[in-house]
């Protein structure tokens, strides 16, 4: 189980207990905060009258008859108004015990006098105590210093009393008004703190909660969720005025701004959040360019309201709350239509939170009365709407684990069946094409040779497409590893570029590299996959040209740390149009093409996809009709500098050596000339020998390397002996002829010295291997197996079940002059090892037989090496299974190497020429 479905798990049981345990909790704790509004001291006669001109003096409204309104309840609530608002009620003497408070519960009030009044002795109402406040005065300067008004009235046990208040409000004229005792206040204030303190702590457990599980799963929608349940939970810490009283009781004036910024900031978040956890990107993508212009802005508004008037601010966030609340919940609903699974969830909690928000809309108008209900609808509703999106996001969680699991089969499926197939078909295409390379060693005609070029050709396009495909499917399974290993680039681009020299001879194309001095002798990263990329380039190079030129170039980026690899061809381009999609998958430029070249399309989608994940990039340019660019850059890593010769005592400065190159190719003198600068030789270019000869003053210093062209225009055997070797600055020199292969070099092996043949594609390192070898400089070249010598004494056993294949591997060891041991089951190799002890240099094991399979008899093998002190002999695989994962398997076995079926000869040879030299290092160790 994924660690997805046990974070989901976690979430629907836990969380769901959880939840209803707090909203259970706050079922009950609400009926405690009921109380909070309730009143101690009965207020009587409360009334309100309205006063425009701002006419009326306290004194006149105490003692003159006036139109007082009655109100309804106990409280007041009479939304906005731009008139002076006169408040009054009664308080009965027999109340009137000890310092009694009287609290109005609400923060925003711009201007309030407060007047206490009794009668005096000709019944006249007379004020006998006046407060002023305002809800910009910090809370230090308050007669009591709380969020709320709050006026310690001096009452008298004697005598009614009268308190009147002056109201100006740029806010709505609110007034829960509660006079009580004041040790009876503090327990209610008490009370309320532990309601707030329930709700916030609510909150920022659940915000904790859902960042905890965003860190694990790293799903986005946890994240918006938090932004938004804790910016949601901001907005009511300031409208209820705790912020300003716990967070900044000294700048009250700030209140009203910070409330306006952070409720666009809210409704930016909320935006957001719906975006992710609706996966809009993935089931409405058009809608998300409308959400995100939402977002972008209330983020903008959020910015502006810093320095815009708070008052406009607010209205223009009304005027947007509306609608945009509408679109999210619209959104909602589209996403319920299609399916989405935690929709459902999203649709009722937004409808709960516009519930919440139109009672308490109302309750700030004055359309209704305050109430338990209108005060905390806010808090409530926030308190339900984020314990469905929390249960909302546990569904969505599973949801997206249920799909990523079905998925994931799906892939393991489909890849499970592309590597039967590629092993199906491997089966026979080994015995076809291990036999076409037999046959090519029989007695032949001309017209036979091409046929069975023809299906050897054919056979080889069929194994690159199964690669392909097999590649392609691992990549979409995310099962590709990459190594990231020191390799040696130059070597690797020579070896890749060598592969090509015949089919260039073949074609009539000029073919080169041009290795830059700069660019380095190792990197780290995937050798097999930088040779992939560049193999599939080059052969896409020569499909798609048939005269001209296909150049490598290799060099360091504009940015230096970058390597990269271009590919020039003159071939038949492609169109503007079609230049991007040729990497996407099983896109070709021209359809055509896959009729008249062949190919699946899917080489360059691949290169794209492994440089992607070495971190370089990948592209091209092309002319149609001109030729084609393709490039690939790769982030240079681990890299060991191809700085200067070997720093050696043995190795001779280059400044005194004098070298004359001539060639008609620019490029490839250019190339020269960017390495005598950078090993600081002499060197002479010209584009032919006649032109040396007649431009080469005769008394000029002799050359030591005269590096002459094929494709020099008068290039021939008698040019370069009879002229240019007879010149006086010629004498003696080393010549080094560059080649296309298959050229005939047998008269040119008579000149004296004998000349270095250096074929195309040109090998810089090769040549300053061979000039170190005659400094007499010794240096380790690569280590390879000798391939020349006889394997006529080795002890070779065949395990192959498959008799076309077990002819194959036999007709390819007899041609390597080797008698093998040929047994069809893994029963009879145990047989021959294990009990008859006959000894071997070398198995090839077949990894799937009936019986015991390939994999159980190298183990058993191991075995009894092990239990009776035996030497391990050595075991190659033979397997018709591509992956890595079987490589990894044979390994895991016990087996110490992996031959790919279908066979080929060179490869064969290689393994049995390794297998040779490690029984003559033991023999020659005994
Ligand atoms: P394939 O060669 O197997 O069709 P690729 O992904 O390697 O698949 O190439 C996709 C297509 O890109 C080719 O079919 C061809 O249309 C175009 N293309 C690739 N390389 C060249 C090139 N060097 N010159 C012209 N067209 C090319």
């Amino acid at each position: 189980m994924s660690y997805r479905s046990n974070i989901s798990i976690l979430n629907t049981t836990w969380r769901g207990a959880f939840l209803l345990a707090m909203v259970l909790a706050c079922g009950w704790l609400l009926p405690g905060g009921a109380w909070a509004l309730g009143k101690e001291i009965p207020l009587h006669s409360l009334a309100y009258l309205n006063d425009p001109g701002s006419d009326f003096k306290p004194e006149t409204l105490l003692n003159t008859r006036q139109d007082w309104v009655a109100a309804g309840g106990d409280n007041l609530n009479l939304g906005f108004t731009s008139d002076v608002v006169w408040v009054r009620f009664f308080v009965d003497p027999r109340s009137a015990e000890g310092e009694t408070l009287l609290e109005i519960a609400n923060h925003k009030i711009t201007h309030l006098q407060l007047y206490v009044a009794r009668k005096g002795d000709a019944a006249h109402w007379q004020v006998r105590q006046s407060f002023v406040a305002s809800d910009s005065l910090p809370l230090s300067e308050r007669v009591y210093p709380h969020r709320h008004f709050i006026f310690p009235l001096a009452l008298s046990p004697d005598r009614e009393s009268q308190v009147l208040l002056r109201i100006e409000n740029d806010y709505p004229v609110r007034l829960p008004l509660n006079l009580m005792q004041e040790a009876a206040f503090h327990q209610r204030d008490v009370d309320r703190t532990l309601f707030h303190g329930f709700y916030f702590g609510t909150v920022l457990i659940m915000a904790f909660y859902n960042l905890f599980i965003y860190f694990y799963v790293k799903d986005k929608s946890y994240a918006t969720y938090v932004i938004f349940i804790v910016l949601f939970s901001a907005i009511v810490a300031v409208d209820k005025g705790l912020a300003s009283q716990y967070l900044w009781p000294g700048h009250m004036e700030h209140d009203f701004r910070i409330y306006v910024v952070l409720v666009a900031l809210g409704a930016a978040s909320s935006v957001w959040f719906t975006v992710n956890f609706l996966s809009l990107r993935e089931h409405a993508p058009r809608m998300l360019k409308g959400f995100y212009g939402l977002m972008t802005f209330w983020l903008v508004l959020a910015a502006v309201a810093i320095a815009l008037p708070s008052k406009w601010v607010l209205m223009v966030e009304m005027i947007v709350l509306l609608p945009g609340g509408a679109a999210l919940l619209w959104a909602g609903i589209y996403s319920w239509q299609k399916g989405v699974a935690a929709a459902p969830y999203y649709c009722i909690s937004w409808c709960v939170v516009i519930f919440g928000v139109f009672i308490y809309a109302c309750y700030l108008l004055g359309l209704l009365p305050v109430s338990l209900v209108t005060e905390y609808s806010l808090q409530v509703g926030n308190i339900i709407e984020a314990t469905l999106l929390s249960l909302g996001l546990a569904h969505r969680i599973k949801e997206l684990d249920r799909e990523k699991q079905l998925a994931d089969a799906k892939s393991e499926a489909k890849s499970e069946f592309l590597a039967t197939m590629s092993h199906e078909i491997r089966t026979p295409m080994n015995g076809i094409l291990g036999m076409a390379q037999l046959l090519r060693d029989t007695r032949l005609t001309q017209q036979q040779v091409s046929y069975l070029n023809t299906i050897l050709g054919s056979g080889q396009t069929l194994l690159t497409v199964l690669n392909d495909i097999l590649d392609y499917s691992k990549i979409e399974a995310g099962k590709l590893d990459m190594e990231h290993i020191h390799f040696n680039v130059r070597r690797l681009v020579d070896e890749t570029a060598g592969v090509f020299a015949v089919k260039a001879t073949e074609k009539g194309i000029y073919y080169n590299t041009y290795v830059a001095p700069r660019v380095p002798i190792k990197i780290k990263g995937d050798p097999t996959r930088v040779r992939q990329i560049l193999t599939n380039f080059l052969s896409n190079a020569f499909k798609f040209t048939n005269t001209g030129r296909v150049t490598i170039y290799v060099k360091r980026g504009l940015e230096m740390n970058q390597l990269r690899f271009e590919v020039h061809d003159s071939g038949i381009g492609i169109p503007q149009d079609k230049l991007a999609s040729v990497f996407e998958e099983f896109s070709q430029a021209d359809s055509s093409t896959s009729r008249q070249y062949g190919g699946t399309g899917l080489g360059l989608p691949i290169s794209r996809r492994l440089v992607e994940m070495m971190g370089g990039s990948i592209g091209v340019d092309s002319v149609m009709g001109r030729g084609s660019v393709f490039w690939f850059s790769l982030p240079i890593e681990g890299e060991i500098p191809f700085d200067r010769m070997p720093d050696r005592k043995d190795v001779p400065s280059m400044e005194k050596f004098r070298f004359l190159q001539l060639s008609p190719d620019e490029e490839f003198l250019s190339q020269t000339r960017a390495y005598s600068e950078f090993w600081k030789f002499g060197l002479v270019t010209k584009h032919s020998i006649h032109g040396a000869v007649s431009e080469i003053d005769p008394s000029e210093p002799p050359f030591d390397y005269l590096i002459v062209d094929q494709y020099c225009e008068d290039f021939s055997y008698e040019a370069v002996s009879r002229e240019l070797m007879q010149q006086p600055w010629a004498k003696g020199a080393q010549p080094i002829l560059t080649m296309k292969p298959g050229s005939d070099r047998l008269a040119f092996e008579q000149l004296k010295p004998a000349p270095w043949i250096e074929e195309y594609p040109v090998s810089i390192t090769r040549i300053q291997f061979r000039f170190l070898g005659k400094q007499g400089v010794k240096l380790k070249q690569p280590t390879s197996a000798d391939l020349s010598q006889s394997f006529a004494n080795m002890r070779v056993l065949l395990v192959e079940d498959n008799p076309v294949n077990a002819r194959v591997a036999v007709a390819f060891l007899k041609k390597l002059g080797i008698k093998p041991k040929a047994v069809d089951s893994g029963e009879e190799a145990l047989e021959l090892v294990c009990h008859e002890k006959r000894d071997f240099d070398l198995i090839l094991m077949d990894c799937e037989m009936p019986g015991i399979d390939g994999y159980t008899t190298s183990r058993h093998i191991r075995d009894w090496e092990l239990l009776h002190h035996q030497e391990p002999v050595r075991i190659c695989a033979l397997s018709a299974h591509a992956m890595d994962a079987h490589r990894t398997k044979c390994l895991d076995s016990g087996m110490n190497d992996f031959l790919t079926k279908p066979l080929v000869f060179e490869e064969l040879r290689q393994k049995v020429a390794q297998a040779f030299a490690e029984t003559r290092i033991e023999q020659s160790a005994d």
